[in-house]
């Protein structure tokens, strides 16, 4: 797991978000995820490990400060270094850590106590008791890190504040359940209910996923569904009304989310070397989202688009 000698592995800890849970929140981007989507606009989030981006536009000519901190895994032979990232141990990462002069080099990262964390998140109390806002777990894919979860929930709950995580549901149940007794809203994706188009553009289990789902409706945990629309995966109306069937029939969901697809996070691809699998285009279909709002307005939910 991403957490050794009392540290966990965040990626971001991003203050006054509106996008994540109801008023002003902190997010705490937690490292590490069980799937793999293809259109996964976080990269950078999915490993339990620190890695390396790299910008080539921002490297700067003559400078070799990578490859003199990590000679065995960094080659500077021409303009630009070439990184090994098989290579690259912990001791590389801390060295690398704060290296590079022109941030063409970051490690994405950050090893952090829970103490750490929750002073971050208690800093801003203030605003969240005016916006009726709060904290919010966010990944990659909190309740992989269950213990963690459990904890910043509980002591956010005792100081007072409002919380909210945000998950794939694609971990096993004893995972969720240590968080339930602590978490005031729960955005879960529910991505697709066929399990061969889940599996192919996830890598992941559409089953574990919905009998998540249905055990956390059975619990009667306040849920808000979230549907990320992935054109040539499932924005098309047949499987929007298969997924809305099942939060309106099977959870009786009251509140559902559809979030077009966009490609912002493409980039990130090329800073980690890793290859884009998803459309380069984003959903240019607005006639499903209005069919969308609609078809979940008649099956008896509040819907929203959300970016
Ligand atoms: S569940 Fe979220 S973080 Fe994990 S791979 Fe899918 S989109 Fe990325
Ligand atoms: S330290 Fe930064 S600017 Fe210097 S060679 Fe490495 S990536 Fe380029």
């Amino acid at each position: 797991m991403s957490h050794y000698k009392g540290l966990y592995m965040l990626f971001n800890l991003q203050r006054y978000s509106t996008h994540d849970g109801p008023g002003i929140r902190s997010v705490v981007f937690l490292k590490g995820c069980t799937l793999g989507c293809r259109w996964c606009q976080n990269p950078e989030s999915r490993s339990p490990r620190r890695e390396v981006l790299f910008d080539a536009r921002l490297c700067l000519d003559q400078c070799r400060l990578c490859a003199s901190a990590c000679p065995h895994a960094i080659r500077r032979d021409g303009p630009q270094p070439v990184i090994d990232r098989h290579r690259l141990t912990e001791q590389d990462l801390d060295n690398l850590q704060h290296c590079c002069p022109s941030q063409a080099l970051v490690v994405c990262g950050e090893p952090q106590t829970v103490d750490e964390i929750m002073a971050a998140v208690l800093r801003d109390k203030p605003f969240y008791d005016r916006s009726g806002g709060g904290v919010t777990l966010s990944g990659g894919e909190p309740f992989l890190q269950p213990a963690l979860a459990a904890t910043l929930l509980a002591r956010s709950k005792a100081a007072g504040i409002h919380t909210a995580v945000e998950s794939c549901l694609h971990v096993p149940w004893k995972y969720i359940e240590p968080s339930l007794g602590h978490l005031d809203l729960l955005l879960a994706d529910l991505k697709h209910v066929d399990s061969a188009r889940f599996r192919q553009w996830t890598d992941g289990s559409a089953r574990r996923v919905l009998d998540n789902f249905r055990r956390l409706a059975a619990r009667g945990t306040p849920m808000v569904i979230r549907v990320p629309l992935i054109p040539h995966f499932n924005a098309d109306r047949e499987a929007v009304r298969q997924i809305t069937d099942f939060a309106a029939d099977e959870l009786g969901a009251r509140e559902i989310h559809f979030l077009p697809y966009h490609t912002l996070g493409i980039h990130k691809y090329h800073l980690l070397d890793m290859p884009y699998l998803a459309p380069d285009t984003g959903l240019d279909d607005p006639d499903l989202l209005d069919f969308a709002c609609h078809y979940a307005g008649q099956k008896g939910m509040t819907a929203w688009i959300r970016g």
